[in-house]
């Protein structure tokens, strides 16, 4: 793979398994440097992901990258304040910054728009949409000053459209607030010479996502599978493959948009 990343520095959030790991070792594969955020750098274990070393923050290192785990939760502003002086301090700059911590934490019976408990809510909000917030704030000081940067914001198909059982009403909230919060960034920053953009990807076939969602359910699998124009479900891989095009010169001319990984979902 062409080293376009060489010398820049990535933060990847959420990165200890699923697609923000595949984020991580494709920025560290183009030549980045990666820190690696978590609020548990183990969170793999959960799903039995197959990791190719104890932690994503070793597998960059054996790429031949620099690389720091910081285990800490971006949904508390004092913790990422934190994160990023440490990540100025060891690897010397920030110049792009994933935003993908984050995920679906409600059970569906109590996710309804008109009823959603109050916790809940917040607790999404903050998962979801406060960490991304709070992340950007924290990397625009040195973008700013630097006069350069990439930011990618990770919403969701649930941030796009409703759900037609009207489950996880919180989460799609959350999401599509990142795609607005993307927007009034995007315009804000591009002056500086910082591209703000965001992905909305859909189902994507991550060890937790076919464990936890599909395993229990006999055809359930197949009955999404019909849903998805494409005919199957996206692999982090799939939506890697555009956090390259957004972090690197292919979108020079690219700002606040929202780009669906999503197989098709999103056209019906
Ligand atoms: P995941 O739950 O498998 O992984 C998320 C990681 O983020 C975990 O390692 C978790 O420990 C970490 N994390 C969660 N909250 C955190 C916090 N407050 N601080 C630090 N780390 C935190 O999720 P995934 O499927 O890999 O999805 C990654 C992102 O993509 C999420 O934002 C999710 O909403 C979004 N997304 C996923 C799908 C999908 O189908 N998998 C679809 C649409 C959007």
């Amino acid at each position: 793979m062409e080293q376009k990343l060489k010398g820049k520095v990535a933060l990847v959030t959420g990165a200890g398994r699923g697609i923000g790991r595949a984020y991580a070792l494709r920025l560290a594969n183009l030549g980045a440097d990666v820190a690696i955020n978590d609020i548990d750098l183990h969170s793999w274990k959960q799903f039995d992901e197959k990791l190719t070393a104890d932690t994503v923050v070793d597998e960059v290192k054996n790429l031949g990258r620099r690389s720091i785990g910081i285990e800490c939760n971006v949904a508390d502003k004092k913790e990422v304040d934190a994160m990023f002086q440490k990540i100025l301090k060891e690897l010397g700059h920030i110049d792009i910054l994933i935003n993908n911590a984050g995920g679906l934490q409600v059970r569906p019976e109590t996710s309804y728009a008109s009823t959603v408990p109050e916790d809940d809510l917040r607790r999404e909000m903050d998962r979801n949409l406060m960490s991304c917030i709070f992340c950007c704030q924290a990397a625009s000081i040195p973008m700013k000053a630097q006069k350069s940067g990439r930011i990618v914001n990770i919403s969701s198909q649930a941030g796009l459209k409703g759900a037609p059982d009207g489950f996880y009403s919180s989460y799609g909230v959350a999401k599509a607030g990142i795609i607005a919060y993307t927007r009034y960034l995007a315009g804000e920053l591009a002056h500086f010479g910082i591209n703000v953009n965001c992905i909305a990807p859909a189902f994507i076939g991550t060890a937790r996502l076919m464990q936890r969602s599909f395993s229990a359910e006999p055809g359930r699998y197949e009955a999404l599978l019909k849903t998805i124009p494409l005919g199957r479900v996206g692999t982090p891989e799939d939506c890697a493959k555009v956090i390259e095009f957004l972090v690197t010169d292919l979108s020079d001319y690219i700002v606040g948009q929202c780009i669906s990984v999503c197989g098709g979902v999103i056209l019906f």
